[in-house]
């Protein structure tokens, strides 16, 4: 989607107090996993061309479900995702699994892009399949624009619980609905590599980057760097001794070493 802007309001389901939407031993409230996913969401969102986001939740108070969804028509979102954990009854129990909502009518756009999360959720997390479905949500009802509500997993099992509650399963929640976005707009990344074999995604990105940009290494003149070819003792001596010079000079020049 190039030189256009794509919005999309993210709603981080219900607020910090409210009422029962919280563990049985109430070690974890929704909202607090909730807020921290569509944080996630959002950092992720922004490193793509053209994307604008707002939060129709804040952190003070439970918004009520027209406020936010007025929010998003208004701003003329063209894309809602409501994110949130599940709870079936109010006592500890084995139900698990990871389910997408779509509005009742089961609008096409909606089908399709619940579907592309939910595949990212399961493939990411492992978690078990409860399905797309169709579900006469106000958020999902009220809105204008496509719309899905993502539960990812319940507060009302045990193990699913502790899982809410890690930052490592938060952040592949995130991860999981924004892929299923990026993949179904073909969504590109603001910042491009400069090297064809590393990815803004790889894990060390930013450090290749870094060094490249400060001389320190080089990529081949085939634009690749080869991150998993080893350094052999030439190549080592070559890089020790642009680093000594790099902070030699960095001294000289009473600057800070970066
Ligand atoms: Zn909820």
């Amino acid at each position: 989607m190039p030189n256009e802007l794509f919005k999309i309001a993210i709603d981080a389901g219900h607020g910090p107090e409210t009422q029962g939407k919280r563990s049985p031993d109430e070690s974890l409230k929704e909202f607090e996993f909730n807020r921290v996913v569509a944080g996630y969401a959002q950092e992720r969102l922004l490193k793509f061309q053209g994307v604008e986001t707002i939060f129709t939740h804040t952190d003070d108070r439970d918004v009520p479900l027209m406020e936010r969804t007025n929010a998003a028509n208004d701003w003329q979102a063209d894309l809602f995702v409501s994110i949130h954990a599940n709870a079936y009854q109010d006592d500890w129990n084995e139900a698990t699994g990871i389910e997408t909502f779509v509005y009742k009518s089961l609008p096409t756009q909606a089908v399709k892009l619940a579907t592309r999360v939910q595949n990212q959720l399961l493939q990411l997390t492992g978690r078990r399949d409860r399905g797309v479905k169709g579900a006469n949500f106000h958020v999902l009802r009220e809105t204008e624009m496509t719309a899905i509500l993502v539960e990812c997993e319940f507060m009302t099992n045990v193990q699913s619980c502790e899982l809410l509650k890690s930052d490592g399963y938060r952040q592949l929640c995130a991860e999981g609905i924004v892929n299923g976005i990026v993949e179904m707009y073909g969504l590109e990344l603001k910042e491009k590599s400069s090297f064809t074999d590393v990815s803004v995604q790889h894990w060390s990105y930013a450090e290749i980057q870094e060094v490249a940009d400060l001389g320190i290494m080089n990529g081949y003149t085939d634009e690749t760097f080869k991150p998993s070819h080893a350094l052999t003792r030439a190549e080592m001596a070559v890089t020790a001794s642009r680093i000594i010079h790099h902070v030699k000079e960095s001294i000289r020049q009473n600057t800070t070493i970066p």
